[in-house]
């Protein structure tokens, strides 16, 4: 890489767009107002791309085009097989292009290309799922002998607004897409202004499935502008969002007086406990991952790692060697394990929690940019160790390729640093113990927990925080639970 040009480090796309656009009915337009931002990539900082900045007015026409659409049907009132269907050709889409998508995602969002593979045919596979789920949808009858028959109607509620981050941002889409598109809604997606490529893909690979025009729009724009529009408008009454916990804070207060229904995604400072009598190796390999894979990029990511004294010194030494090992690289390169962050404000905050690191914990790896790379948004995955509870990068979402290793003696000790920060989302848990893993997932504060176990995820369990890391579930039948309403009907016998 010493020698790569400037251009090659780029690895510039072919067929890159100049300009982006917003989708509204059918048509891809320009904003009212005539705005456009600018989209940088993350290894040359330098502009590619403008695109359309939505204001209120774009937000307007797409939550008419998409009331229209929900209105005058015929999407709501499909069979469930039949738009089962349009999703399935949506998936196939999308797993055809999905070199294609990688690319584009990667040079955007600067992940390794060969994770942002890995999140296209995740994008295909949560479109099937959700095709496959609402044709076995089931819903509740009671009956009361002699005297009555209840049963539940349930029906799309009307514009979903989605409003989504830039870290894995195409597979992010996906997850909201899928579920609000399967059970008859229509939608203005929101998609996040740092990373949005890989979105302008999905009005043609739409049309193409065979989607009615008007049931999918896409308004480009700042979260301020477009995303605040989207919140505060009357038609849209229900939003989903990932983000960041204090843009859902925002969000909350925005929503409240038109009492929408919300789904919350939110930010994540998740443990790691590893107990001595733990398969140490598998321990290890997990956690280099959880924190460094996405370019620690990602809500789950283990970031904090509560490691028993009795192998804590052990630990820490070969936790830092394998750190130091994570192959740090140009995102186009198959050999490259962590990228370059998203956006030189985002790299700004990482690198400021990297400094704020050295005066609260022991800095046994990386510790800023590595070397060979000048420039671009790269750090090097960064390992602090001995980091007291009260430290900001203990309590504080960074984001990035930075994990804090802290000591602990018993097991209420564990559990009392893994639950002392404002954040619930995921805990991992690494212990031979039966007894203690399972106690232990009680007491955890955390919407989800892994034993012994990378963050694999089944698509039809719950997904979702608790405390500062969001409210209500999605993922399986919670997903079309959120994007229905069960009206109960009552019949007297
Ligand atoms: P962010 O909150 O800055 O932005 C997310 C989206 O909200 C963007 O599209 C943005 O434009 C929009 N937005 C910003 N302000 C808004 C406003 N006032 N009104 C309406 N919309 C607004 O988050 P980010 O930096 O893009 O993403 C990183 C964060 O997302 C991290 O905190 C991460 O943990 C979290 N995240 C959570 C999950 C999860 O499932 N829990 C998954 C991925 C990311």
């Amino acid at each position: 890489s010493d020698t790569a040009t400037r251009e090659e480090q780029r690895h510039l796309p072919a067929d890159l767009p100049e300009h982006i656009q917003h989708y509204i009915d059918g048509e891809l337009v320009d904003s009212v107002d005539g705005g456009t931002f600018e989209v940088l990539d993350p290894v040359s900082n330098e502009t590619y791309l403008r695109a359309a900045a939505g204001k209120k007015a774009d937000i307007d026409l797409a939550v008419a085009a998409a009331r229209r659409a929900f209105t005058d049907g015929p999407w709501p009132w499909m069979l469930p097989r039949e738009r089962s269907r349009v999703l399935h050709r949506i998936a196939d889409l999308v797993e055809s292009q999905d070199a294609r998508l990688a690319e584009l995602e990667s040079f955007d969002s600067g992940l390794p290309i060969t994770q942002a593979l890995g999140q296209a045919r995740r994008a295909a596979e949560n479109f099937r799922f959700f095709a496959d789920l609402v044709v076995a949808q089931a819903d509740d009858t009671y009956k009361v002998p002699g005297r009555q028959i209840n049963y539940v109607n349930r029906k799309p509620i009307g514009v979903a607004g989605l409003i989504t981050p830039w870290n894995t941002p195409f597979m992010l889409e996906s997850w909201k897409l899928g579920p609000a598109l399967a059970t008859g809604n229509t939608v203005v997606l929101k998609p996040a202004e740092f990373t949005p490529l890989s979105a302008s893909l999905w009005a043609g690979i739409f049309e193409e499935a065979g989607l009615p025009q008007g049931v999918f729009n896409l308004v480009n724009g700042l979260g301020e502008e477009a995303g605040d529009a989207l919140v505060k408008h009357p038609d849209v009454p229900l939003i989903s969002f990932t983000g960041e916990s204090r843009t859902g804070e925002l969000i909350f207060a925005n929503a409240a007086p038109y009492l929408k229904g919300l789904s919350m995604e939110l930010g994540g400072k998740s443990p790691a406990v590893v107990f001595a009598d733990a398969d140490l190796e598998a321990a290890i390999n997990a956690t280099v991952f959880g924190v460094f894979s996405l370019n620690g990029e990602r809500c789950t990511a283990g970031s904090r790692i509560l490691v028993q004294r009795e192998v804590y010194d052990e630990f820490v030494e070969r936790y830092a060697a394998q750190a130091e090992r994570v192959v740090v690289g140009y995102p186009h390169d198959e050999r490259t394990e962590v990228g370059a962050l998203v956006h030189p404000e985002h790299f700004d905050k990482v690198m400021s929690y990297v400094e704020i690191g050295r005066t609260e914990g022991r800095l046994v790896a990386g510790g800023g940019r590595p070397e060979g790379f000048e420039t671009g948004n790269f750090v090097a995955p960064t390992v602090f160790a001995d980091v007291p509870p009260d430290a900001r990068i203990f309590q504080e979402e960074i984001f990035g390729p930075v994990v804090a290793i802290t000591p602990f003696d018993t097991e209420e000790e564990a559990l009392e640093l893994a639950n002392g920060v404002r954040y619930g989302l995921a805990a991992y848990i690494w212990t031979n113990d039966l007894r203690r893993a399972h106690t232990f997932a009680q007491s955890v504060e955390a919407g989800m927990v892994w034993l012994n176990s990378n963050n694999v995820r089944d698509l039809r369990t719950p997904f979702g925080g608790v405390k500062a890391s969001g409210l209500g579930h999605e993922g399986g039948y919670r997903s079309i639970d959120f994007y229905t309403d069960q009206q109960a009907v009552h019949i007297t016998l």
